[in-house]
């Protein structure tokens, strides 16, 4: 037997060890100890940790790499940069757009990010980020799988056109229906908004995934009207809250009533925890609100919970780099989601939980999957968290589409040893 890959000797995620990957015409053909059959090509993973590639369900890719154009967000609010990102949109032009979101998915293959949810904004007539996105979405298949949400960003009735604009949206290809209730102008217009979104979205089979409560103002109760109309239109397992920020600052008995409603319904959770924790509680004194939401206490309840990189140098937040380790690495912070369990959660909402969000086929280590993964300079996810390590090879179909060397700085001090790589450091009784 031969077969075009096998990565030797990888850790998985879950544990395993010693465990040899053959894959065959772009797909996992065998996941096992010791396989014999000749390769085209052999990696030794060393021992090292090999995952499925990384996968981020929140981004908005039209204003990614558009930071300082035409200015910056000074006071660091989400309305603040509404409002930026509402100068920079007649600016913007089909060639720039693409060649940011390209530029960007060069960054997240580099990464081994291998596929994106990105909100587009459809609050322009002319629909160019839409056109250029959904170019952008072909141009990129070989490599990153992207889906689109059509994504109201000044408000589906707030916004004249938008209702038009997100039907046409639709219509040209864009794969989910998006929301900003929050952002209407009264709570009313907002909920009617969530009605009128997953009307669409039952009728033309989409999913949904809206930018919920994304705001510290408990009364911000949009999510409850996400969940009832998922039931009321049997949409469970297509749809997303994202943000649910408002959810930090709810008063207890309200959402003891609120995270069974939204388990019950199979809506999905996604936080953003890097941009959360910096958008959020900006009008607070002392002590400021972390303004993520309930994750622990949505994942009792069984609610599927991942997590989004959502910006990458753009109008809401000036630095990322497609790293989403760095996403696990704050979430887990704000979270005080510190136990070991809990750490490999965190890895998980960045791989294998947005992987379900988005309801990606053919995703995993298991025989019958693309033959997608990442090799990673570390022994474990927990250590991938903590090391934010170099991706040694991503590969995509059974190819090797990137590469990094291993990070090791050389020491010059007498008597100590001549290097240092940060996957020695990993403490032999922590488990
Ligand atoms: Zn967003």
């Amino acid at each position: 037997m031969s077969v075009d890959l096998i990565v030797k000797n990888a850790t998985l995620p879950d544990g395993r060890s010693g465990v040899d990957i053959a894959c065959t015409g772009g797909k996992i053909s065998a996941v096992e100890q010791g396989i014999t059959a000749q390769a085209g090509v052999t990696i030794d993973a060393g021992g090292q940790l090999v995952s499925p590639p990384f996968v981020d369900c929140h981004f908005h890719m039209d204003a990614t790499l558009s930071l300082g154009q035409p200015r910056l967000n000074e006071s660091g609010t989400l309305l603040e940069g509404i409002a930026l990102w509402g100068e920079l949109k007649p600016l913007l032009t089909h060639e720039a757009v693409i060649e940011r979101a390209l530029n960007y998915c060069d960054l997240a293959v580099s990464q081994g990010l291998l596929a994106i949810r990105s909100h587009v904004d459809i609050c322009d007539d002319r629909l160019l980020a839409v056109e250029a996105l959904l170019d952008v979405r072909e141009r990129v298949k070989p490599y990153l799988d992207l889906q689109l949400v059509a994504f109201p960003q000044d408000g589906y009735y707030r916004s004249p056109g938008a209702e038009e604009n997100l039907a046409r949206a639709l219509d040209m290809g864009v794969d989910i229906v998006g929301g900003i209730p929050h952002f209407e102008r009264t709570m009313a217009d907002g909920a009617a908004s969530v009605r009128a979104l997953c009307e669409i979205a039952a009728q033309r089979g989409l999913m949904v995934d809206m930018h919920c409560d994304e705001t510290d103002d408990p009364m911000s109760r949009h999510i409850e009207t996400l969940a009832a109309e998922t039931q009321r239109l049997h949409l469970g397992g297509r749809v997303a809250g994202s943000h649910l920020t408002s959810m930090h600052s709810m008063d207890n008995y309200y959402v003891s009533k609120l995270i069974p409603l939204i388990a019950e319904a199979g809506v999905a959770a996604i936080a953003n925890p890097l941009i959360n924790i910096a958008i959020q509680g900006r009008h607070d004194t002392y002590p400021k609100r972390r303004g993520m939401t309930r994750v622990p206490e949505l994942l009792n309840a069984g609610v599927p919970v991942a997590y989004g990189h959502d910006c990458v140098m753009d109008p809401w937040y000036s630095l990322g780099q497609a790293d989403m380790l760095e996403v696990a690495f704050m979430a887990l912070h704000i979270t005080h989601m510190t136990s070991r369990d809990d750490m490999r959660f965190a890895f998980q909402a960045v791989t294998e939980n947005p992987a379900r969000v988005m309801n990606l086929e053919g995703y995993g280590l298991v025989p019958g999957c693309r033959a997608d993964m990442v090799l990673l300079q570390a022994n474990d996810p927990i250590e991938a968290i903590r090391l934010k390590p170099a991706r040694l090879k991503v590969i995509r179909a059974g190819k090797v589409i990137a590469e990094t060397p291993p990070k090791v700085a050389r020491l010059a001090l007498d008597g100590r040893p001549a290097n240092v790589d940060g996957k020695d450091y990993q403490p032999k009784a922590a488990g």
